[in-house]
């Protein structure tokens, strides 16, 4: 269900390209260390997909009951496991992006899913919509149970989308914003 999207990431920096060698086995000490690193340096390319993660009732953002911070505040306690569903996009995504290094030429291509170093966009614990019962703030960010709450950030989207979302998300900034502006003088009636 749903999709992905590809980035295309260009080589990594020399120091970048000899650690990465280095955690991946790539680049090996000793005699053929010069040789290697040649081979890659500067001749490496990257395909990342980023899947569209469903909102799933397993994932979870709740209060831990025993952990908190310095002021007494219950700190957040996050449950999150890769559904079947997001488990086969991936596997699509790293399939279809190792048919276009090769395609494009690759001698050596390497699979790394899920990316732990890029991490999740962790989306969604407040996300949009008119029903009351399916959503935590309206069509326009405002809190459907406290009026005079609106949430303007990466909560409100529905889905972890599949992309990047920074750019909407200061989309959305920009339109909840205008859209309480309008709303000024019957704001909370
Ligand atoms: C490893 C990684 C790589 C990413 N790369 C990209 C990328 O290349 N491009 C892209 O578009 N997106 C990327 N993202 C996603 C993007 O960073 C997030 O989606 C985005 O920053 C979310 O913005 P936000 O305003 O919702 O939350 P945040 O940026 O997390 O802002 C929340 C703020 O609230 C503060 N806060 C929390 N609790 C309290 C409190 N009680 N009182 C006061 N302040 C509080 C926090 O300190 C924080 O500053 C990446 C995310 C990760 C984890």
């Amino acid at each position: 269900m749903r999709g992905y999207s590809f980035e295309m990431l260009r080589g990594m920096g020399p120091v970048s390209t000899a650690l990465w060698g280095l955690s991946t086995g790539r680049l090996p000490w000793g005699d053929g260390h010069h040789a290697a690193y040649a081979d890659v340096w500067s001749r490496t390319g990257g395909v990342l997909a980023i899947c569209e993660d469903l909102p799933e009732l397993h994932n979870q953002v709740t209060l831990d009951p025993v952990l908190t911070d310095s002021n007494g505040i219950p700190a957040p306690k996050i449950q999150y496991r890769l559904s079947e569903n997001s488990q086969r996009m991936l596997a699509h995504g790293t399939a279809r992006g190792e048919e276009v290094l090769r395609a494009a030429g690759a001698a050596w291509t390497r699979v790394e899913s899920p990316l732990r170093v890029a991490g999740w966009h962790l989306m969604g614990t407040a996300r949009m919509g008119t029903d009351p019962e399916r959503s935590v703030v309206n069509e326009w960010g405002r809190s459907h149970d406290v009026r005079n709450l609106f949430v303007i950030d990466g909560s409100i989207f529905v889905t972890a989308a599949a992309v990047n979302p920074t750019c909407t998300i200061q989309a959305l900034a920009l339109y909840v914003a205008d859209t309480i502006k309008k709303n000024l003088s019957n704001l909370f009636e």
